[in-house]
């Protein structure tokens, strides 16, 4: 096994602040009957809209004996009841960890233009195409634990044939992690996200607003870099596909599944970009595509729908190319080729 550097910064799903893994604090799983629980302001703090549980107690990881072991060390010696605990906690905001935090290659995306119960449905709907075919062509497999409303999670279906070589042999998980941006809120901060993602409907015509316009005030208030460009992954995806499938010809790419047997599919989603720009110029004219290619150079167009082809959201169906942006996604993070 390849050694973890000490210095390893991960970053907390909760909070964004980055830690050390010595730094991360243990939590004490003990009932309250063997080891009290504490009111902890902190977490509380943090969490104002979550139904506030009672925590264990927490308790730092700084021992000496802990640093020697620093590969092995999984659990920790409550100082109060002496039962062992391997639940670890953000320093800062005292979030409790998953289990395989320390193996998992998050992938925090920003998501721009969905209100959080469209963003909810997104994510369930993009989980089941995930999990009838696509993340097995794609060499992965949804990971069980992947229940929280705001993530996917995945696992190496074959760790040697994975073309991993960018990341540590022991991140053996890959989540995606969905964050509103609405503008209006602390994690607007474009820097903290490693992804993009757009939702706009398919317009009616003719155009009451420009979609683009909000996107612009948002890119110039929440980049730091003097020209204002985003260079992170940026997904723009019309989510209302089935407003245009009627008027499509029947032999025209977006009315075709994406076929991603082997890997991802360049050409395919490449053709479906190109379509979806041509849209975009045609609805919202030269200065959009403009702004796009200039602010968001690592762009790239999609579309999907949660009710297309059978005009209903199916049960057992998982839309149209629901997946196809965060396939992209993972392409761009070199987790699939
Ligand atoms: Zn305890
Ligand atoms: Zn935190």
């Amino acid at each position: 096994m390849i050694k973890e550097s000490i210095k390893k910064k991960y970053t907390c799903p909760h909070c964004f602040t980055k830690f050390t893994k010595q730094q991360a604090l243990f939590r004490c799983q003990s009932i309250p009957e063997i080891c009290d629980y504490e009111d902890d302001a902190i977490y509380t703090h943090h969490h104002p809209v979550s139904t506030i549980e009672k925590q264990g107690r927490l308790i730092e990881s700084q021992s000496q004996d802990f640093l020697k072991k620093f590969n092995e060390a999984d659990g920790q010696k409550c100082d109060l009841c002496a039962h062992v605990t391997e639940q670890r906690a953000c320093p800062t905001c005292h979030h409790n960890l998953d289990k395989g935090f320390f193996q998992t290659h998050y992938i925090h995306v920003g998501v721009i233009g969905a209100m959080t119960s469209q963003l909810s449905h997104f994510v369930v709907m993009a989980k089941q195409s995930f999990s009838e075919n696509l993340a097995h062509n794609l060499g992965l497999i949804i990971h069980p634990s992947s229940d929280k409303s705001l993530e996917i999670k995945f696992e190496r279906l074959e760790k040697s044939r994975s073309p991993l070589n960018k990341f540590s042999p022991t991140m053996d998980y890959f989540s995606f992690v969905f964050h509103g941006v609405d503008g209006d809120s602390n994690k607007d901060d474009f820097n903290l996200y490693d992804a993009f993602l757009y939702f706009l409907p398919i317009p009616t015509l003719p155009l009451k607003y420009n979609a683009f316009e909000a996107l612009m005030k948002l890119v110039h208030e929440s980049t730091t870099s003097k020209k204002r460009t985003v260079s992170k992954p940026f997904a723009i995806a019309y989510h209302s596909f089935e407003k245009l499938a009627s008027l499509l010809p029947d032999s025209n790419t977006l009315l075709r599944q994406t076929n991603y047997v082997g890997g991802y599919n360049a050409k395919d989603n490449l053709q479906i970009s190109g379509e979806m720009m041509a849209y975009t110029g045609a609805w919202y004219g030269a200065n959009t595509l403009h702004f796009i290619k200039r602010h968001l150079p690592n762009h790239q167009f999609f579309t999907f729908s949660l009710t297309y082809p059978n005009d209903q959201i199916a049960s057992n169906g998982a839309g149209w190319k629901v997946a196809d942006a965060l396939v992209w996604l993972l392409y761009q993070n070199k987790i699939v080729k």
